[in-house]
């Protein structure tokens, strides 16, 4: 029984050291003043919102708000997107870490009635980026504010068009990212934040996969047109393209295991014009969730199989076409260790009754996910609540407005005040305990 007990002792993990905690209270503190100042800031966000890979005016505002902070800044990278770069002062070489917020904002009405809201018919920042950008540009001011205390470089990362999927491949992809990091060295962590529909001033983790590789894929099905009174004389794409409909489902129900992440959805099914006309083509639209490549490669060649084996089965006078856009988001993987790594740090810091860990499978896309894949770097993004308290307890959690919501207002004094002081000290924990390059 003894040698169990310290066998067990043995076996597991050692605590993580918690370099930033002496910094709590000092971060704390200096987030708590700067708050005001960047309400400014954060209510002009809100206020000029722009489409994804449109985000000019956005990018010029956070292009200047990081010049001011020191920053070396480089703009127009994949598009409208910036990097800047914060190097410590203490003396030493010291490590490198990344820190990505988005900046697009989504084609929805707003529906708020804040004094700051949307100056553009039918734009609004309803997934909160405007928060993202105002909690990095709060916590860089921080770090550059204890800048002797660490050695090493903070890269941000100010990204356009996460909605579409886009931003971040387009970034990676610019030859001028990967010249910033050829200077700073390789980013060793990638942090990032999305704030939620929790409660203002809470912080929530999710081991593991926080969300889905997105892929969408088309499948043109081909039969041959003619008289809707004579189907003998025809082959009908619609009732093939029924069946592949029905076909799919087994996917997921018979051939993926129970638990595992697989979402087949067909979102648009069309062909035909009018009553009594067999048309020659049907076209399906689908979404398709997974995580990890396994599990994507294995939906995608599921569905291609069933597509034109159906097809065949009604002697269709083609196989039809899958087309998969090349334009996928892969699933974003929080590395298990950093992520209990800054819970411990953020429970030292803000309590454990402000922070949670959540594990429930999320179908959602978000493209940050492809910083820490493509580098080959561990990765965390956590939550961050950010509706108002009096909303919150007058609604209940399952009936406050949502993200993508017309009505999505955060908090934005609490949420800040705890997401700049948090991002600050996650930073400053990388920075403090990861290897010098
Ligand atoms: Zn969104
Ligand atoms: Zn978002």
């Amino acid at each position: 029984m003894m040698l169990t007990v310290v066998l067990l002792g043995l076996a597991a993990p050692p605590p993580p050291t918690l370099a930033a905690t002496p910094y709590v209270d000092a971060v704390r503190a200096e987030a708590a003043k700067i708050v005001p100042g960047l309400l400014k800031t954060y209510e002009w966000m809100h206020a000029h919102p722009e489409v994804s890979g449109q985000e000019v005016e956005t990018a010029k505002r956070m292009s200047q708000e990081l010049k001011k902070l020191g920053m070396e800044v480089h703009d127009k990278i994949g598009g409208t997107g910036i990097v800047a770069v914060l190097a410590g002062k203490k003396a030493g070489k010291g490590p490198v870490v990344l820190v990505r917020a988005d900046m697009d904002a989504l084609p929805v009405a707003e529906n708020t009635g804040l004094p700051y809201r949307s100056t553009k018919p039918g734009v609004m920042h309803a997934c909160g980026h405007d928060i993202h950008m105002t909690d990095a540009l709060g916590a860089f001011a921080i770090l550059n504010a204890l800048a002797s205390r660490w050695s090493g470089t903070v890269v941000a990362v100010i990204q356009p068009a996460e909605e579409t999927g886009r931003g971040a491949a387009a970034m990676l992809a610019d030859p001028r990212f990967a010249q910033v990091l050829a200077k700073t060295g390789k980013p060793q962590l990638a942090l990032a934040i999305h704030d939620s529909w929790d409660l203002a001033g809470t912080a929530w983790f999710h081991p593991g996969y926080s969300s889905a590789n997105v892929d969408s894929v088309e499948i043109v099905v081909h039969g041959k047109g003619g008289h809707g009174a004579h189907p003998e004389r025809t082959i009908d794409p619609i009732v093939i393209g029924a069946s592949i409909i029905v076909e799919l489902q087994s996917i997921v129900a018979r051939r993926t295991k129970p638990g595992e992440l697989a979402v087949i959805t067909v979102g648009k099914f069309e062909g035909g014009t009018k009553h009594n006309i067999i048309p020659p083509v049907a076209r399906l639209l689908l979404t398709v969730r997974s995580y990890g490549d396994e599990m994507r490669d294995f939906l995608l060649e599921e569905i291609k199989r069933v597509a034109v084996h159906v097809a065949r089965a009604h002697a269709a006078p083609q196989d039809p076409e899958v087309n998969v856009d090349p334009v996928s988001v892969p699933s974003t993987y929080n590395d298990p260790a950093w992520t209990e790594h800054l819970r411990q740090l953020f429970v030292a810091a803000i309590g454990p009754e402000r922070v949670f860990v959540e594990d429930e499978k999320s179908g959602g896309g978000e493209d940050f996910g492809r910083f820490p894949k493509d580098l080959g770097i561990p990765g965390v993004m956590y939550n961050l609540g950010a509706t108002p308290k009096a909303i919150y307890d007058a609604r209940g959690a399952a009936n406050v407005p949502g993200l993508h919501s017309p009505e999505f207002a955060p908090d934005p004094k609490a949420t800040l005040e705890t997401g700049i002081a948090l991002l600050a000290l996650a930073v400053l924990e990388g920075l403090m305990t990861l290897p010098a390059q």
